[in-house]
């Protein structure tokens, strides 16, 4: 039987990494020789939340063969996918995210729902097809939950993010504030990693326009801590700009405690960020988003409109 990849956005967080081992099972469920992948390292979160389950971390790949059959959960966007992706074989997606730079050669699953997470979407279809959800897959899409909504904290936190939580959570066996606590604080540790790692932990691709944008993102429970760095954060963006040719780098730093964020922004279309929110980029070529922490509902769908 021929192998189906299944793997998650470039920079896999914590629902790209858990979803595409939960749907792993769900491909294994419907008889398929499948295997879940990974398109980057683990941040400290996913690397916490697979210790602490005692899980093995997928195998990681950096591109696929012409003809390869893959599943992408957690994204679509070509941009955000693996090397060699046009030429693959999407048999199906599982998202959560807008449909943009997307379109394949044959029918395929496309299963999109606008909640907080993937797993979510997944929960509903183990719910909805009757399948046993062990202990194990309920560890992995809880944990994916509390990192996509912040312990359901973010906007984009959904009804049924709630209803999954509290259900997967009684499966889990774990205490989700406690143990969700613990997960999102391992995190925010960036004293590991270089300004270059940090801007690249969690960095999402988007063209609009013909012009290119990255933004983004990392947690802290201080935004001090990482602004202290800020001089050398803005270094690594600037080289990425020209190495890229970019012509917006915006990085957040969000507060998860507060819920707020405070942005570097950088590059020749910097003044997309300043129509987008109203508000001016300081000196320190940083702005204050009070309120914000989503990227995908309000950072990204703001700034695509002006640039
Ligand atoms: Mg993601
Ligand atoms: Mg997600
Ligand atoms: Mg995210």
């Amino acid at each position: 039987m021929e192998k189906v990849l299944i793997f998650g956005h470039k920079s896999p967080d914590t629902d790209s990494i858990c979803s595409s081992m939960v749907a792993e099972k769900l491909a294994k469920h419907y008889g398929l020789d499948a295997e879940a992948v990974r398109l980057g390292d683990l941040n400290n979160e996913t690397e916490y939340i697979l210790n602490h389950l005692r899980l093995e971390a997928p195998r990681k790949i950096s591109e696929v063969e012409e003809g390869q059959k893959v599943i992408l959960v957690d994204h679509n966007e070509k941009d955000q996918s693996v090397e060699g992706r046009d030429s693959a074989e999407v048999i199906g997606v599982i998202d959560h995210h807008r449909i943009s730079a997307f379109e394949t050669v044959s029918p395929l699953y496309y299963i999109a729902k606008p909640y907080g997470c993937t797993s979510t979407v997944l929960y509903e279809i183990f719910k909805r097809e009757n399948i046993e959800i062990d202990k194990v897959t309920a560890q992995l899409m809880l944990s994916a939950i509390v990192s996509d909504t912040l312990l359901l904290k973010s906007p984009t936190c959904t009804e049924k993010d709630v209803e999954a939580f509290n259900e997967l959570e009684k499966i889990s066996g774990l205490n989700a504030k406690a143990y969700g606590l613990e997960m999102l604080k391992a995190g925010t540790d960036l004293s590991m990693y270089s300004a270059d790692e940090i801007i690249n932990l969690d960095a999402k691709e988007f063209t609009q326009n013909g012009k290119k944008a990255v933004i983004a993102q990392v947690n802290t429970a201080d935004i001090n801590d990482v602004f202290t760095r800020k001089d050398e954060i803005a270094f690594a963006m600037e080289k990425s700009i020209s190495e890229r040719d970019l012509d917006l780098y915006m990085f957040l730093v969000t507060d998860i405690i507060n819920t707020n964020s405070k942005a570097v922004v950088l590059g020749n279309e910097r003044s997309a960020v300043e129509k987008a929110f109203g508000k001016t980029i300081d000196e320190n070529d940083s702005v204050f988003l009070e309120g914000v922490v989503s990227r995908k509902k309000q950072v990204l769908p703001q700034i695509l409109e002006v640039l």
